[in-house]
């Protein structure tokens, strides 16, 4: 964050360094710097955080050292993501310097960043509160590009338009405890339990979307922890996680939820639901002119065109989706969080091309 000061400040850039701090969350220090006053406003947005290493004896150079080895840099982060963010602020500065230090020939136009130390954790104290704060300020973002490892194989194989939601939960059936000789005096809750998980896993949460695979909801365990043989136990669990898609809000999910196992309890099974709390709601950016501006971007520099994907886990976007339009675009993601992360400095190269690309067009 201390290399971006200094180098976006000599381009001109307003730079706002911020640490965001909360009751037993880790404090986090965040980014934010733009260019111009005027629209329209293009945000890259990214994380300076990584994952650990893992065991540092097992790379074949140093995680730190930034090695370069065969044509490949070397490093944590160098996938995930602090190559995307290098390769956006040095398409920023070569559009700089050709258009006479400002995000538009006429003037006009403006170019943030908005970085967060806060990604691959909690997610508390960064993305959310930048962006609030921003706002608060009176920035207005037009468009987005976060600088995800988007990439399956190849770069220029996929942008990310969208990622589904997550949602953990507890089904709790309450029962009555007793002796397995004499049921009549007993309600045995895993017959509850297993009546509701099968009305609520038998039925498709949906059919898909236009840009989404079906949600999906996967039971991860059943716990009635009894070790008694001759005992009925009194309450049976059941933990589950669902992947939802934009036919869902994490409020109308939990209500289906409760609505089905209503209906199959039909008044006779004593159940409740326990939802995690959940930042993890699902974001999508319909196809439209500025994912095909970025999708042309990329097949012009790289003779690919990318697929338009929604899959994967939850990132950033799904804060920023709340703002203004957002896609993900970056590296090939196939190293990032393993040992040995590296990147072909070729791709560094070429995604810097598309970056550069992406901002002539948009401001051209
Ligand atoms: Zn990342």
């Amino acid at each position: 964050m201390s290399f971006l000061e200094k180098t976006l400040k000599a381009a001109g850039f307003t730079v706002h360094r911020m640490i965001f701090s909360e009751p037993g969350a880790e404090d986090v220090e965040n980014f934010y710097a733009r260019i111009g006053t005027a629209a329209p406003h293009l945000m890259f947005a990214g994380h300076t955080d990584v994952v650990p290493p893992g065991d540092e004896k097992a790379w074949t150079h140093p995680p730190f050292s930034g090695a370069v080895d065969k044509g490949q840099l070397y490093g944590r982060g160098a996938v995930d993501m602090k190559g995307g963010i290098a390769c956006c602020v040095a398409a920023v500065l070569d559009h700089l310097a050709a258009s006479g230090g400002k995000p538009q020939k006429d003037g006009k136009g403006s170019i943030s960043f908005l970085i967060t130390g806060d990604e691959e954790s909690i997610a508390v104290n960064g993305t959310p509160k930048l962006l609030a704060w921003a706002a608060e300020r009176g920035e207005k973002f037009d468009h987005c590009i976060l600088g995800e490892p988007s990439n399956q194989d190849e770069l220029g194989d996929t942008i990310k338009i969208g990622r589904r939601g997550s949602l953990n939960g507890t089904l709790i059936v309450t029962g009555k405890s007793g002796h397995v000789a004499y049921p009549q005096r007993a309600d045995n809750p895993v017959r509850g339990i297993v009546t509701l998980i099968d009305a609520l896993q038998n039925e498709p949460l949906d059919k898909g979307s236009a840009t989404f695979q079906p949600s999906n909801l996967e039971f991860t365990t059943i716990d009635v922890g009894n070790k008694t043989v001759n005992l009925i136990p009194g309450e049976a669990r059941a933990r589950f996680n669902i992947r939802f898609n934009d036919c869902h809000t994490l409020d109308s999910l939990k209500a289906l939820l409760e609505a089905r196992a209503a209906k199959a309890a039909d008044g006779k099974i004593k159940f409740a639901f326990k939802f995690e709390p959940s930042n993890a709601g699902v974001f999508v950016t319909q196809p439209g002119p500025f994912t095909e501006l970025v999708s042309n971007a990329v097949a012009e520099v790289t003779g690919r065109k990318p697929e338009l994907s929604t899959t994967g886990g939850t990132s950033d976007a799904r804060f920023i989706t709340h703002y203004c339009p957002v896609v993900e675009f970056g590296l090939v993601g196939q190293t990032m969080h393993a040992i040995d992360e590296r990147v072909p400095i070729a791709d560094l190269r070429a995604l810097t091309t598309i970056y550069r690309k992406i901002i002539d067009t948009y401001f051209g």
